[in-house]
């Protein structure tokens, strides 16, 4: 299989690493019988081997291009990437920021990891930031961000057969690779024709490799592949390894790019844009803007209104994500997002841009299920996902939520609630981002060079790049008014806090949800209609939030029935959904060029087109977040500031697919609706 798909297969973990350890207290892998660096000075063979046959000192300093991508098969222990960002350290401002990808199908346990890596006290304060990063055995992709995110590591959980030719698919990303599987004798899954051609069809120009073996049959492999090799004196008692420089890079295969093309056409470190509009100021636009501000592109971000003054207005929020016992992409963009969302909000906590108790808490969110069959699965499966999730009994559930539940149900640790105006603020609030509210209706159109974007007032803001996270409004731009989406009136009612009942002390998710009490009052909701675009609030909704709360929490029966809804705030927001459920995030097609490129779909949906020019120049699009966007915008805003800056994109193709706005003209096409 050429890439990452499992759609509908069995939703279990990933297997962890077996491990023995030697005498002098280094790791040996079980499943392998091998070692997981050298016995005589792991960290001095890492450097010899990866780091200096890379060059990897002076190319980080002569790096042409804003990022530095290293690609490793097998993270193994880290110990190389963590060398790899302390040399990154010791470099000056000038240095690129640099994106390690790694690809590892058996991740150590937390335990095992943090035995192993106590062997490098030199190490230690990284160590401890990869620690505390470290993620569950998620099958799938996870996005690491330290150093404000000039450091990034994407770590695949993955089988590098299926992921190199993944990764490969969407254009090449890496200048330097570490080939450290085991030895070719013991594991030669990692030592095959095919991944020689994904490398270098993953390599940049230029591109090097390094690896500690000097097998004849790897080294003819990688020149097939179109690296010039060399071998070169190896570490301590072995004799040679090899290392090399890209000479020509393979053209990636059809059933890569079968049945649209996300590549990036160049391979030549191309300077990432310096400006970008990005319209909407809700929590699609805001994360984006932060990735963008941080990779350091002057952000213009316009909003029509205030800041979060449209879906993301709400005063409290859960971080939400769905399980099931199969593997589908809502189900995995879903666990993805909201892993990667909650760590850059306890990030956020952590650095002080979001303020404990007013902004919101992770103290985690029990989800009720109904479903018994799921639950009997689940509750085995997660045990190896313990930061995850668990299965909880309403008994058991008390404990974290400080109230009993009526049905079982999910706990989830990492998760709890925020409040999305805040949480927008605080991304904002960064230097390379300027923040203008209240445009009025925006307007958007291309010169030679930029988009341009007018307010009715005929304020001008031209950039590169642009991107619209407008919500339901994303129809009114000319080019946009094809995308299915559909508006869904939800309003949330804020219940005042009441001392005669427990109280709650973690979000809460049963057909509506329940935020712990924020300044005296607790958020509820939220209704959910379909084609109505009423914006006052109804006290018929709020009874409607009241009783299923109630139904919910039997305890507080009693207390809920006898509030008077007459007396009760309120709020109408309107969501932004996709037919699919999936948030819509990526390049915009250019409608007609798309239709008549791809018109061979109609006839045969499987057909293969290479296309590199059906999509609008330079324009993106993130929204379609529903009620969810809590979860799911910080890691889409990730996907977009990969493809404008032209790194590894933190999600398999078919995920990238599973939200590309193209999809569904990909869809239509094929079932000749168009
Ligand atoms: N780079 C690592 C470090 O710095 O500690 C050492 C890597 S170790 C020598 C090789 C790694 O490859 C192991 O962690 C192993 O689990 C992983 N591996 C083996 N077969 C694999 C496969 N088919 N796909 C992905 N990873 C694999």
């Amino acid at each position: 299989r050429l890439c990452v798909n499992r759609e509908n297969e069995p939703w279990t973990p990933v297997t962890p690493a077996r491990l023995d350890w030697t005498d002098n207290g280094d790791p040996l892998s079980e499943i392998f019988g091998d070692v997981y660096y050298s016995g005589e000075d792991g960290a001095a063979e890492s450097r010899h081997v990866f780091l200096d046959g890379n060059r990897l000192g002076e190319r980080l300093m002569e790096a042409r291009g804003p990022t530095f991508g290293v690609g490793e098969t097998g993270f193994g222990t880290g110990l190389n990437f963590l060398l790899t960002w302390q040399l990154w350290r010791q470099l000056g401002p000038q240095r690129p920021r640099l994106h390690y990808l790694s690809v590892e199908k058996f991740p150590l346990q937390r335990d095992d990891l943090t035995r192993a890596l106590s062997n490098w006290p030199e190490l230690a304060p990284l160590v401890t930031q990869l620690l505390q990063h470290w993620p569950d055995l998620l099958p799938g992709q996870h996005r690491l961000v330290f150093e404000d995110g000039q450091v990034i590591l994407d770590l695949w959980w993955e089988d590098v057969g299926a992921a190199l030719p993944d990764i490969a698919s969407r254009g090449p990303t890496i200048d330097a690779w570490f080939l450290d599987g085991f030895a070719p004798a013991r594991n030669d899954a990692m030592w095959q024709p095919a991944l020689y051609t994904a490398i270098a069809q993953a390599s940049r120009d230029d591109a090097t490799f390094a690896t500690f073996t000097a097998a004849g049959h790897v080294r003819r492999g990688l020149q097939a592949s179109g690296f010039k090799v060399e071998k070169v004196p190896g570490f301590g008692r072995k004799r040679e390894c090899l290392r090399g420089q890209l000479e020509t890079r393979p053209a990636p295969s059809p059933a890569q790019l079968t049945p649209w093309d996300l590549s990036k056409a160049s391979a030549a470190p191309t300077p990432q844009p310096r400006t970008a509009i990005i319209i909407g100021a809700g929590l699609a636009g805001c994360t984006t803007a932060a990735a963008l501000a941080q990779r350091g592109i002057q952000v213009s971000l316009l909003d029509s209104g205030p800041l979060a003054g449209e879906a993301s207005g709400n005063d409290q929020g859960i971080l939400y994500t769905r399980l099931s016992r199969r593997h589908s992409v809502l189900t995995d963009f879903a666990l993805q997002s909201f892993t990667f969302a909650a760590a850059m909000y306890r990030s956020m906590f952590a650095l002080g841009l979001l303020r404990e108790g007013d902004d919101g808490a992770l103290c985690g969110s029990f989800h009720q299920h109904r479903n018994a069959e799921d639950l009997a699965v689940l509750r085995k499966r997660l045990q190896a996902l313990p930061q995850l999730a668990a299965v909880l009994e309403p008994d058991a559930a008390v404990s974290h939520l400080g109230v009993k539940p009526s049905e079982p149900g999910y706990w989830f640790p990492r998760s709890g609630w925020l409040r999305p105006p805040g949480v927008c603020a605080a991304l904002a609030n960064h230097p390379n981002i300027t923040l203008t509210e209240h445009c009025g209706a925006l307007s958007l159109a291309r010169d030679d060079q930029h988009w341009v974007a007018t307010s009715v007032q005929g304020a001008v803001t031209k950039a590169e790049v642009a991107i619209i996270c407008t919500g339901v409004a994303t129809h009114q731009f000319a080019g946009l008014e094809w995308l299915p989406l559909q508006s869904i009136r939800g309003q949330t009612s804020l219940v005042p806090e009441n001392p005669a009942v427990t109280a709650l002390t973690a979000g809460f998710c049963h057909e509506g949800y329940i935020a712990p009490a924020r300044q005296g009052r607790h958020c509820i909701g939220a209704t959910f209609n379909l084609k109505d675009d009423d914006r006052d609030v109804r006290d018929a909704d709020h009874l409607h939030n009241l009783r299923r709360l109630a139904a919910a929490l039997p305890e507080w029966r009693d207390a809920i029935y006898a509030i008077d809804v007459g007396t009760l705030e309120g709020r109408v927001g309107f969501r932004c959904a996709s037919p699919d459920y999936l948030p819509i995030a990526g390049p915009v097609p250019d409608f007609d060029a798309f239709l008549h490129n791809y018109a061979g779909l109609r006839k045969n949906a499987r057909q293969v087109i290479p296309d590199h020019g059906s999509y609008m120049r330079d324009l993106y699009v993130n929204t379609a977040h529903g009620s969810r966007g809590l979860s799911s915008a910080p890691l889409t805003a990730q996907v977009l500031a990969s493809m404008v800056c032209r790194e590894a994109v933190p999600l398999s193709r078919e995920l990238q697919r599973a939200l590309a706005p193209a999809r569904f003209l990909i869809r239509d096409l094929a079932r000749n609706r168009i």
